[in-house]
């Protein structure tokens, strides 16, 4: 990929990153308030207490978002942004343009997929074994 390419995702990322942040901010903004009292003599814990809280206010998809983005940002500095996280191969440059935090190509998507939902079907396969 050339470096124009990359730095132009870097902005979308960037971008995209910015947008999810901002949108949880108000949230994480109520979430300050119940930070108990004396909190704020140790900053440092209350910059982890006011970061966790953040993190924990965002629903399960944002957070996933977040971290795929943040890793997305990761690989454009490392220089392997495009490439499938799991075979190699460059993702589809469509499938870049569409979802520029996606770690893989469309086949081995499809195949993550079929795991996790293998995965999530086995886990309840054992609890209705215990039953
Ligand atoms: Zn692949």
């Amino acid at each position: 990929m050339r470096k124009r390419e990359r730095e132009r995702f870097l902005k979308l990322l960037e971008t995209r990153r910015q947008t999810l942040l901002a949108r949880s901010a108000r949230t994480a903004e109520e979430g300050r308030e119940v930070v108990p009292e004396g909190g704020e003599d140790y900053v440092d814990d209350a910059v982890t207490h006011y970061t966790r809280e953040f993190l924990l206010s965002l629903s399960d998809l944002e957070r996933r978002q977040v971290l795929q983005v943040e890793e997305a940002i990761v690989r454009v500095k490392e220089g392997t942004f495009g490439e499938c996280m799991s075979c190699g191969d460059e993702i589809e440059p469509r499938r870049l343009e569409a979802v520029p935090w996606a770690r893989y190509c469309v086949s081995c998507q499809e195949i993550a997929e079929k795991e996790e939902l293998a995965e999530r079907y086995h886990v309840r396969d054992i609890s209705e074994e215990e039953e």
